[in-house]
Formats: C-alpha cells, sequence, structure tokens
C-alpha cells in the first residue's frame, strides 16, 4: 500500500478528495497548510501529492519548491489542485515548481483517480525495482564474500606453517593440511580434541590459559609451546600466534592462527647459550677431572637426561662422573657400570669410540637392541629401568690424544637426537679438549716459571744456547760466576763471548776462562734437547787451586821428610857400622845429626798437627799477660845458638815504656821463632836479621828484618796461605812446608793481633806482628772475644 498527500487548507475540499479517491484502496495523508505538508512528508513515504495551490502562508507553488530542494522528497510527482486561474502563465508557474500535473475544479473524479492510480503505480513498480536491486547487491556480495574465503584458505593451504582459523568461541573452523599431516590426524578429530592432545603435557596449562585469556579479551595469543610431530613423536618447539577479525563494533568475528616450527631456530639458540656457558665453566677450571665432571653436570638437562665422562686409564676407561636429571638413578648408573664393566670390545658405546676415535649416534633405542646390548636378564631390567631413547658417544681428544668418552643419553624427555644434537656434542668435546690443552699449557707454563725461578736462585751458572748457537737464556749464577751480564750475551752468538766452551758436548769438562785479567776455571756440562743445549758451570776455581795445593803438599811435605829421614838413616847407618873405625869426633857429629834432623822432623810434623788442629778449631789458647820484651830478647837468644854462618841476630834498641801484651805467651814465642827461622833460612848470602819490639797505639808490635831474597809484592798476602809458597825458582831451592806463616797467621788471628810483610829498605823483608797491650780495654777484649771463638 502507498501513501498519498492530500493538501488542502479547506477541510471540505480534503473530504471531497478523500471521498474521491478512497476506492483506490491507498492510505490517504491529509494536510492542513504547506507546512503540514512538509511536515508530512518527513513522516512518510509518499507515492503522490496532491496540492492545492491557493493557500494562505505558503501557496502551492512554494510548498512544490520546498518539497523539491528535499533530496528524499524531489522525486515525488505532484498534481497541482486549483479552481482559480487556467491561464497558461499559471499553469506554466506550476509546471516549473515541479508540477507533474494540473486538474481544475470543479475536477471530474474518475479522472483525477486515474491519474492518481497511475501515479502509485508508478511507484510501485519503482520501489519493486529497488528491491530487485538490493536483492541483486546482496547476491553478489555474497558470492564475493565465498570467493574471498577461498582465496585466503587457498593462501592458507599454500603456507609452509600451521594456519587454522576458529570461531570466536575458540572452536577451531579450519585447519589447513600442512597441521592435519603434521599430527596425523583429520578435521573433525582436531576440533573434537583441539590441540590439547598435541601439545606436551608441560606446555598444556600454559596453553589453555593464554587462550582463555586471548578469547575473553579479543587480545591477540602469542605462545611457544612444543607439539609433537606424528611421524617421529618428537615434541617440536611452535610459536603459536592467533589474531581476532572484529566487525565494525568490535565484536570478535574470527580468529585466524598460526603455528611456525621454531624447533631448530630454538634449538639453535639453546646450543648457541649452552656453548657459552659450557664455555665459562671450562676457563675457569684448571684440573681437568673437576673440568670433565662440571661439564656433565651442565649437559644435563639441557641437552641430555644423563650424562657420563669415562677417561682413559691403562689404556681402558674409567667412569669419572654420572649426572642424571633424577639423581636416585646415579646411584644405579653407577652400580650399572660397576657389575657390568663394558666390555672392551663392544661394538657400540664408550669402547667402540676409543677403538675408533670416532663419534657414534644411535637415534632411537629399541627394545631390540636393547636385549643386544644386556650381558643377562637382570641388566636388561636395569637398562630398562634408565629408560634408554636415544643416544651419542663422542671421543675427548686434546693434543691429539684420546683422554676419553662424552656419553650423552636421552631418556625421560623422550628426546631422539640428530645429526644437529651430535655436533653440538663434538663442539662441546671439541671445547673440553681445548680446555684440557690450555691447562695443560697454564700448567708448564707455571713449571716452567718455577723452574725460572729456581734457576735465578741456584749458585750454579745455567744457560741455553740454541741449535743456532745463539745464548737464549743466561742464570744469574751464570753472571756471577763469569761476570758477564745477561744483556750482553743474551740474543749473542756463544762461540763469540766465550770461546771453546762449544766444545763441550755432554759429560763435565773444566775449562778456563779469563775475568778481570785472571784466569778462573770452570767445570761445564751440557745436555742437548730438542731446542739446543742447556749447559750448567760451577767456578771450581779455589777447589782447583786447593788441589793444586794439596798436590803440591804432597811433594813438598814428602820431600820435606825425606831429607831429614834420609840424613838420620845415613848417620845411624854410619854408626852402626863395624867395619869403620869412627873417630870420636865424627861420632859425635853423627849423632848431633840425628838429633838435628829428628828436631827438624818434629818440627814438621808438629806443624802439621798444628794446622790441622788450627782447621778444626781444636787449639786451645791461653791468654795472659806476657812482656813483650823479655820475650824478644829470649827469642833472639835462643837463635843465636846455632846461627848459620855469615847470619847475624841483633836486637833494635827498646824503649822501657813497652807494655806487656795479652798472648798466649808460648804460641807468641813460636810466631816470633818462625819469623826468625824464615828471616835466616831466605838470607842464603847471609846477613844482619834484626828483631825489634816497640809500643804502637795500644798495641805492641814486633818486626823481623832481613837483608835477604825479598817477596815480591804481588805474593806478600798469598804466602800467609796454608800451604802457599814462593816459587823455588825464587828460592833457590830451600824447602819448607808453606805452613809457617799459616800457622803464624792463624795463632796471631786468635789473640786479635794482626801480621803482615813489607819490603825491607834495601834488600830482604821486615815481618810485622801486631799484639793487643794488656792494657788496652779495646784489645783485651777483641782478644778475649778471640778467645771465645776458639
Ligand atoms: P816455609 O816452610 O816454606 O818456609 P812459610 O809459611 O814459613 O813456609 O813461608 C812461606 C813462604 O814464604 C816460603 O816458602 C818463602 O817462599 C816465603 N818466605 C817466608 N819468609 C820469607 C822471608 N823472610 N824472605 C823471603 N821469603 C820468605
Amino acid at each position: 500500500m502507498a501513501n498519498v498527500l492530500l493538501v488542502d487548507d479547506r477541510p471540505e475540499n480534503l473530504l471531497a478528495l478523500e471521498a474521491i479517491l478512497e476506492p483506490l484502496g491507498q492510505t490517504l495523508v491529509c494536510a492542513h497548510s504547506g507546512e503540514d505538508a512538509l511536515r508530512q512528508l518527513l513522516r512518510h513515504d509518499v507515492a503522490v501529492i496532491l496540492l492545492d495551490v491557493q493557500m494562505p502562508e505558503l501557496d502551492g507553488f512554494e510548498t512544490a519548491q520546498l518539497i523539491k530542494q528535499r533530496e528524499r522528497t524531489r522525486h515525488v510527482p505532484i498534481i497541482f489542485v486549483t479552481a482559480i486561474s487556467k491561464d497558461e502563465e499559471q499553469v506554466y508557474r506550476g509546471y516549473s515548481a515541479g508540477a507533474v500535473d494540473y486538474v481544475f475544479k470543479p475536477f471530474n473524479p474518475e479522472v483525477l483517480r486515474s491519474k492518481v492510480s497511475v501515479f502509485i503505480e508508478l511507484h510501485e513498480k519503482n520501489e519493486q525495482l529497488r528491491e530487485q536491486a538490493e536483492q541483486l547487491k546482496e547476491q553478489e556480495l555474497a558470492e564475493l564474500r565465498r570467493e574471498s574465503e577461498e582465496r585466503y584458505r587457498f593462501l592458507a593451504e599454500a603456507q609452509p606453517d600451521q594456519i587454522w582459523t576458529a570461531l570466536p568461541n575458540g572452536e577451531l573452523d579450519y585447519v589447513n593440511q600442512r597441521a592435519l599431516d603434521y599430527f596425523e590426524t583429520s578435521f573433525p578429530e582436531l576440533v573434537e580434541t583441539g590441540w590439547t592432545q598435541v601439545v606436551h603435557p608441560e606446555d598444556l596449562g600454559r596453553m589453555l590459559d593464554r587462550w582463555q585469556i586471548a578469547l575473553a579479551t579479543g587480545e591477540s595469543y602469542e605462545n611457544e609451546l612444543r607439539f609433537r610431530r606424528a611421524s617421529d613423536g618428537a615434541y617440536r618447539w611452535h610459536l603459536t600466534r592467533a589474531i581476532a577479525m572484529t566487525d565494525k563494533n568490535g565484536a570478535v568475528v574470527k580468529w585466524f592462527g598460526s603455528n611456525i616450527d621454531i624447533h631448530d631456530q630454538k634449538r639453535a639458540e639453546e646450543a648457541q647459550r649452552f656453548l657459552v656457558e659450557a664455555g665459562a665453566v671450562l676457563a675457569a677450571s684448571l684440573n681437568y677431572h673437576s673440568t670433565l665432571a662440571a661439564v656433565a653436570r651442565l649437559a644435563v638437562p639441557r641437552i641430555a637426561d644423563w650424562a657420563r665422562v669415562d677417561v682413559v686409564e691403562d689404556g681402558g676407561l674409567r667412569t669419572l662422573a654420572v649426572e642424571h636429571v633424577d639423581p636416585r638413578k646415579i646411584e644405579l648408573a653407577f652400580e650399572l657400570a660397576r657389575r657390568y664393566p663394558e666390555n672392551p670390545e663392544a661394538e657400540q658405546g664408550p669402547p667402540l669410540v676409543l677403538r675408533t676415535g670416532k663419534s657414534e649416534l644411535a637415534t632411537e633405542i629399541g627394545e631390540e637392541r636393547l636385549a643386544e646390548l644386556a650381558q643377562d636378564d637382570f641388566h636388561l631390567g636395569l637398562v630398562r629401568e634408565l629408560g634408554l631413547q636415544s643416544y651419542m658417544c663422542v671421543p675427548l681428544v686434546a693434543h691429539g690424544e684420546m683422554l676419553g668418552v662424552i656419553s650423552l643419553v636421552s631418556a625421560e624427555s623422550g628426546r631422539r637426537y640428530g645429526p644437529d644434537d651430535l655436533a653440538l656434542a663434538e663442539e662441546l668435546a671439541r671445547r673440553v679438549g681445548t680446555a684440557v690443552e690450555n691447562a695443560q699449557l697454564y700448567r708448564e707454563v707455571e713449571e716452567r716459571a718455577q723452574a725460572a725461578r729456581v734457576l735465578e736462585t741456584v749458585g750454579d751458572g745455567v744457560f741455553v744456547v740454541d741449535t743456532n748457537g745463539v745464548v737464549r737464556l743466561w742464570n744469574r749464577g751464570a753472571e756471577s760466576i763469569s761476570g758477564i751480564s745477561r744483556d750482553d750475551i743474551v740474543g749473542h752468538r756463544f762461540d763469540e763471548l766465550l770461546p771453546g766452551w762449544e766444545r763441550v758436548s755432554t759429560g763435565a769438562e773444566t775449562m778456563p776462562f779469563e775475568r778481570d785479567g785472571r784466569e778462573r776455571w770452570v767445570s761445564i756440562s751440557g745436555v742437548e734437547f730438542d731446542e739446543g743445549v742447556v749447559y750448567a758451570f760451577q767456578d771450581i776455581t779455589e777447589e782447583r787451586a786447593l788441589e793444586q795445593i794439596r798436590q803440591d803438599l804432597v811433594a813438598t811435605v814428602s820431600h820435606e821428610l825425606r831429607t831429614p829421614l834420609a840424613a838420620i838413616y845415613g848417620s845411624a847407618m854410619t854408626l852402626n857400622r863395624d867395619d869403620l873405625e869412627l873417630g870420636e869426633d865424627l861420632t859425635t857429629r853423627l849423632l848431633s845429626v840425628i838429633v838435628d834432623e829428628s828436631t827438624r822432623l818434629t818440627g814438621i810434623v808438629n806443624d802439621l798437627l798444628l794446622a790441622s788442629q788450627l782447621d778444626a778449631g781444636r787449639l786451645d789458647v791461653h791468654i795472659e799477660s806476657c812482656d813483650a820484651r823479655a820475650l824478644t830478647e829470649s827469642v833472639a837468644e835462643a837463635a843465636r845458638t846455632h846461627l848459620p854462618d855469615g847470619i847475624r841476630v841483633a836486637l833494635d834498641p827498646m824503649d822501657d815504656g813497652v807494655p806487656p801484651v795479652a798472648a798466649d805467651e808460648a804460641q807468641l814465642r813460636q810466631v816470633l821463632d818462625n819469623l826468625l827461622e824464615n828471616a835466616i833460612k831466605y838470607s842464603p848470602a847471609g846477613g844482619d836479621v834484626r828483631l825489634g819490639v816497640e809500643a804502637a797505639d795500644g798495641t805492641v808490635r814486633f818486626s823481623v828484618a832481613d837483608a835477604g831474597l825479598g817477596i815480591p809484592a804481588s805474593e806478600r798476602d798469598r804466602i800467609f796461605e796454608k800451604f802457599y809458597r814462593l816459587d823455588p825458582d825464587m828460592t833457590g831451592g830451600i824447602g819448607g812446608t808453606g805452613l809457617g806463616l799459616y800457622i803464624a797467621r792463624e795463632l796471631v788471628r786468635r789473640v786479635g793481633g794482626r801480621i803482615w810483610v813489607e819490603p825491607n829498605d834495601s834488600e830482604g823483608s821486615i815481618f810485622y806482628v801486631e799484639i793487643p797491650a794488656t792494657g788496652d780495654n779495646r784489645m783485651t777484649h777483641m782478644g778475649q772475644k778471640a778467645a771465645a771463638r776458639r
């Protein structure tokens, strides 16, 4: 039914129109003015308007114009109803105001009805057309929607990842084939169970929680989960994402989701992290056993459910460390190793790796394989309990030498080791090997440093010469013995600086060298090694000199003893002869030779004895106050009794004020006797020997001067050394033991005095002996101290 608007200011006219149009069966809407008409048009959809021209306020034309201005009513046909003017101008105005027709009063009801009904029909036709157009549009849209859905599904099917969509309540309504294949399931099955059957039990709770939150809020969903791949039963990490599509009111229409396999990437990241951590642990330890145990701990549970480290010992393997995710099973593993020691000829596991030096990977250990491995039923039971799934064994090598085997086993986690895992394990083993090498290197460096410290402290000279003959090391001992500083020799050619030494190879050799213009001797030996020769040397100059002295002593003493012995023997034999008539005079002379030579012998033997007592510190000294003057006179007196020809012994004039000395009188006498004897002995051409004594600054100085052979300046210190004698060429073969002056020096020293020699004015020597005077506290004190030392 259509609406017809009747506009007239007069109610009777409206009534008349209603009466006429009623038979048309349409809804008649009446308006009493132009304004009223406009109002009605706002409320009703109108098929045609019957408009009175003459109305107060807004007349018909003005009303029509306003109707035409409105978009909604622009096309509504208007029939003007008028009684007044039929002239053309009026009619024209009506048409220009938008009229489609005119009816003039009085009008024929038939005509009016038919005119109105034409417009109603037209309106209905228009309505029909509009509806049809709308329906058509609806259909087209549906088709478009279907097409676009098909397109995105096609797109989804083409994806390498799992793609799915879900209804606003979360129920799956589409899953791509890729996902169905991955889980080896059908769409209805998956809709039934959702993801709960394929997600790792540990990740299930987290998945449900987050999905619920997403469904409740419409916010996007993201999660990292392990899904079980049907083909091998392995749980692999996936990144799951879903975003909601909403309508224009913000309500969720659909969820679009994807599961992306990030397992390899995640494992690579984990492996990298693991290696970094392992590196830190390895670098921190220098003890390789503890390092290996730490590695086992690190591997569990990150790359293995249990880990075992075996080390090579005596050609076999010893289990060093076992780590297990379940600590109770560690004991079980050890027990297993104890009870069933691995057969070194086994075709798998650590023994195989030890023999071949190659890694072993067992991706899947089935029941059959277990039965093969087990040595008996009980063993099988234990092994089953460990729940082996997959394992890998990698060799541990350092410096090209096999150190052991790392075994990584998967059990509870159900993981299967593949080539990637093996690569990781091998990398780990490689790093362990490097760490062990580093630790060894560190120890070597430490040892070397220690050796270097020792080298610095030993007294022996040690040096290293490389294969090119260049000195590479020169220790402090070498510096102090040779007087050559390290800077002057290291880096230089050895044979240039120490000619002749390079001939030393192995075995000790004695070599001379010059230092400060004097000849010194070293005992040197060398040991060859890869990089050159290590030499060690000692300064044996002193020992050599001593050895020389010893040799000289044997010669001297035997010579010295032989001369008197020969004389005694000769005299005695002569006296004993029956065939010879010896006169009184000769007998007396022979007897006195025996007495004199015996005395000389006794003297030599006494000197030897005394020297050895002095050396051993066993000589008693009795310090007392002695009269220096009386002593000197007595010594001179005694000497005069048996002077050789041409020798005179004289006393220098003596002061009365010479103080007594603090000394052992007998020993001091021996010193002076000896000096006097030497003075006489070393004046073969005769001459004066003078004895003197004088006070000198708290001491008493004795002097024995001769005009004899004299002593070269260079020898003036050395003559006091034990067994030291001047060259026989200089002394004209005068005999002696070289002990006299040594004994004199030692005795003088013991009472805090000193002894030295100076050249005499013209020729010969003057020996001085200085002894502390009794009154002098300092000297007494020193003397006592000296006495205490003995
Ligand atoms: P010896 O038994 O040889 O005399 P000494 O120890 O008494 O031993 O003397 C050591 C050396 O000093 C002697 O061998 C001698 O060469 C030298 N000597 C000692 N006294 C004199 C001296 N008065 N004049 C020259 N040389 C002397």
